[in-house]
């Protein structure tokens, strides 16, 4: 079966069963105009005020019609994912739940995991195969990550790879040819040092030129918070380990220690915090600010469309402020 994942989840176990997986985001703002299928949502019912990516996802599945069956993370993840799914077995689309457990601990996603495994047709035994597969994958990606860091890769072009990481764009093995493409061509630039270093928090930007607009202002991510939390530690020892250690999951509060590692390491001066119009995730911009001793920039968008004038000044104003520090 095809199945069209809403969320990151332990993908190795759906490969495992036999089956191919689909980032249901993916799906949506790779579509050529992402912005007729959050229409689409909306007039099936959708209220204009829901998440622009629950609208272009739902608006991705029906329109599209390139899935079986939905895994849907309703532990962990979104709080509008139980009521998205409901909306898709109204129209006859199976739903596979999977949920991370509260407490960040192998020993409680464990039996999760196995019951995943069960609805998938396999056991763990085949999916920790498939996870020591996709190691040398997962070891291309953190490279990536590093030339990130030191400026030898664009913000650009790291992030598209990163976020496809969710579902391997649907062929790992051609997405590690990619991969490795991009490694080789990047690890023998000179680093570029032009613009200010910050780090990128929070959900994918539904803003289709943010990447752009960061750059024009003068403002050079180095930190690529979420996307960086798909691609997986190639250190894990397991695949209960390698969902532990994935901080996305679980809170803020749980991404924190990754954020304040990266803050220093990478010598960060700021941090753009990206939020979704009408997502609970915004809340999490008061334990951010509480966590972190570097200024951050709240952003919110809305549809896929191109940031305006007000984002672009907004950005440049930050720029010229940690400039002058
Ligand atoms: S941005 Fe927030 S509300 Fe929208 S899908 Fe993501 S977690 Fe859910």
């Amino acid at each position: 079966m095809k199945f069209g994942i809403t969320s990151t989840i332990p993908l190795e176990v759906v490969l495992a069963g036999g089956h191919s997986v689909v980032d249901l985001n993916n799906l949506f703002i790779d579509h050529a105009r992402p912005i007729d299928l959050v229409k689409h949502a909306e007039r099936s019912g959708f209220p204009t005020k829901c998440c622009g990516w629950i609208r272009g996802i739902y608006g991705a599945v029906v329109s599209l019609g390139r899935i079986d069956g939905v895994i849907a993370v309703t532990g962990g993840d979104c709080s509008n994912t139980s009521a998205l799914s409901e909306t898709f077995e109204i129209r006859g689309i199976p739903i596979v739940p999977f949920a991370f457990p509260f407490e960040r601990q192998a020993d409680s996603l464990l039996p999760h995991l196995q019951a995943f495994a069960q609805r998938m047709g396999t056991d763990l035994d085949r999916a920790e195969e498939v996870r020591r597969t996709l190691i040398p994958l997962r070891r291309k990606l953190a490279a990536l990550d590093v030339l990130l860091a030191d400026g030898r890769l664009a913000f650009e072009e790291y992030h598209p790879v990163a976020l496809s990481s969710s579902d391997l764009a649907e062929d790992w093995k051609g997405y590690e040819t990619r991969v490795t493409a991009l490694l080789d061509s990047a690890s023998v630039r000179r680093p570029q040092q032009k613009g200010v270093p910050v780090g990128l928090i929070g959900v994918p930007p539904i803003i289709s030129d943010f990447p752009e607009m960061l750059r024009r202002a003068g403002l050079r991510v180095v930190y690529d918070e979420v996307p960086r939390q798909f691609c997986m530690s190639p250190d894990a020892t397991d695949l209960a380990d390698q969902y532990t250690r994935y901080s996305y999951p679980f809170g803020m509060t749980g991404r924190l220690h990754d954020i304040t590692a990266n803050i220093r390491s990478r010598n960060i001066s700021a941090l753009i915090h990206y939020t979704q119009s009408f997502c609970f995730r915004a809340i999490e911009d008061v334990v951010l600010r509480h966590g972190v001793d570097v200024p951050v920039l709240t952003i919110e968008g809305d549809e896929p469309v191109k940031g305006d004038e007000r984002l672009r000044l907004r950005l440049e104003s930050f720029s010229e402020m940690l400039r002058s520090f």
